[in-house]
C-alpha cells in the first residue's frame, strides 16, 4: 500500500495513526462485541466516546466554561442558516466579506433579517483584508461575522478582531471551518465559532458549533428544532442521533493532536510548512501567489502558474496546467487542482500533513519548473 501526499481542501487527508486505530478498532471496539457505528448513541459505550471526545477538545481548545460545544450536523453551509435562524433574533446582522465563503455566509442569512455588509475586500480580489477599524457595524447589530480562513481565496485573519476595542457590543461570529485546531483561539473575542469537520477534524457529517451560554435560547419560533442550539445544548447534542461515527474519528484526531503537543505545537509546525511553501513561491519565475502577506492562509496555499508573458494563468484548461497536475500526480502528489471559482492551483496543508509532504510538493514544483525554461 502506497499512501500518497494529499493537498485536499475538503475532504481533506487524515492523520495515518488516526486511520490506523480506527481500522483495527472497526469490528469490535474495545471489547463490546461491536463497531462504532453499530453502537445507540444512548449507550455507554457510545457516551464515554461523546464525553472523551468533547472533553478533548474543550483541553485542546481552551474553551471556557461559559462556552457550550455541540455537535450539530449540516456542514458550515447549514450554519450559514442555523446561526441567523439562533442569534439574529429577526434584526440586522454585519458581514465582513472577505472571499467566496463569507460571501455565501451573507447571502444565505439575507433570508432570515437584514444582512449588511460591514467591509469588503471584493474590489482587491480578495487578496487581502479590510482593516476592522474601517467597518461599518450598526449599532443595533445583532452578530458580526467573519470567516477566519477563506479557504478558497486562501485569506487568513492572524489575529480575531477586538469588537469590544472598535466599540462595538455585538458578539463575533467565526466560521473556523478551515483553520480549527490549527492554533490557539481567543476566545475572550468570539461569541460562536462554528466548522465543518472535514477540512481539520475528522470525516464530513460532523459540523462543530461553539457558543456562549448567553447566546443560546435566542432562536426564531420558525428554527428547526434540530438547529435549536438550547434544545441541542440542553440534550447534550443528542435531540436527535448525532453523526455518531464523525465523532468517534475526531475524538481520535484530538488524541492525535494532544499527543503531538496540542495546538500550540500545531500552530509553530503549521507555520513552518506555510512559510517553507510560501518562500519558494515567491522566490521562483514560475509560479505566484495573489495574497497580501500578513493574511496568507497557514492552512489554504493558492497560486497559479505564469505563462510565457508572465502573467499568471487563469485558464484551467491551458497545456501548462495540465501539464504541471500531471506531473504532481505522477509524483504522488494529489488534488492539487484550484477551486473552479478561482482557477489555478492550491495546495491545502491541514493539520495532517506533514512538512515531508510540504517538501515533496516544492521538490516536484522546482523540477517542474526546470523543464518549462
Ligand atoms: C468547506 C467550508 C464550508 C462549507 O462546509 P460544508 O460542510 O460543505 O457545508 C464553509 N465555510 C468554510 C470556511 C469552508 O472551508
Amino acid at each position: 500500500m502506497t499512501r500518497a501526499w494529499n493537498f485536499s481542501a475538503g475532504p481533506a487527508a487524515m492523520p495515518e495513526a488516526v486511520l490506523q486505530q480506527a481500522a483495527s478498532e472497526m469490528l469490535d471496539w474495545h471489547g463490546s462485541g461491536m463497531g462504532v457505528m453499530e453502537m445507540s448513541h444512548r449507550g455507554k459505550e457510545f457516551i464515554s466516546i461523546y464525553e472523551q471526545a468533547e472533553a478533548d477538545l474543550r483541553e485542546l481548545l481552551a474553551v471556557p466554561a461559559n462556552f457550550r460545544i455541540l455537535f450539530m450536523q449540516g456542514g458550515g453551509l447549514a450554519e450559514n442558516a442555523i446561526v441567523p435562524l439562533n442569534l439574529s433574533q429577526g434584526g440586522a446582522m454585519d458581514f465582513v466579506l472577505t472571499g467566496s465563503w463569507s460571501q455565501k455566509s451573507h447571502k444565505e442569512a439575507g433570508k432570515y433579517g437584514n444582512a449588511r455588509v460591514a467591509a469588503t475586500a471584493q474590489a482587491d480580489g480578495f487578496s487581502t483584508l479590510p482593516d476592522p477599524a474601517l467597518w461599518q457595524i450598526g449599532t443595533d447589530s445583532r452578530y458580526v461575522h467573519i470567516c477566519g480562513n477563506e479557504t478558497i481565496h486562501g485569506v487568513e485573519f492572524h489575529e480575531l478582531p477586538d469588537l469590544k476595542a472598535l466599540g462595538c457590543d455585538a458578539p463575533l461570529v467565526v466560521d473556523f471551518s478551515s483553520h480549527v485546531a490549527s492554533r490557539p483561539v481567543d476566545w475572550s473575542r468570539v461569541g460562536l465559532a462554528f466548522g465543518g469537520a472535514q477540512k481539520n477534524l475528522g470525516p464530513a457529517g460532523l459540523t462543530l458549533v461553539i457558543v456562549r451560554e448567553d447566546l443560546i435560547g435566542r432562536a426564531l419560533s420558525a428554527c428547526p428544532s434540530a438547529f435549536d442550539y438550547k434544545l441541542v445544548a440542553d440534550n447534550q447534542s443528542m435531540y436527535n442521533t448525532p453523526p455518531t461515527y464523525s465523532i468517534y474519528m475526531a475524538g481520535l484526531v484530538f488524541q492525535w493532536l494532544k499527543a503531538q503537543g496540542g495546538v500550540t505545537a500545531m500552530e509553530q509546525r503549521n507555520i513552518a510548512k506555510a512559510q517553507l511553501l510560501y518562500d519558494f513561491i515567491d522566490g521562483s519565475q514560475l509560479y505566484t501567489n495573489p495574497v497580501d502577506k500578513a493574511c496568507r492562509s497557514r492552512m489554504n496555499v493558492p497560486f497559479f502558474l505564469r505563462g510565457d508573458d508572465g502573467q499568471p494563468l487563469m485558464d484551467a484548461t491551458h497545456p501548462r496546467n495540465t501539464a504541471f497536475l500531471n506531473a504532481t500526480k505522477a509524483a504522488g502528489l494529489l488534488q492539487l487542482k484550484g477551486h473552479k471559482s478561482v482557477g489555478g492551483m492550491r495546495a491545502s496543508i491541514y493539520n495532517a500533513m506533514p512538512i515531508e509532504g510540504v517538501q515533496a510538493l516544492i521538490a516536484c514544483m522546482r523540477d517542474f519548473e526546470k523543464t518549462q525554461a
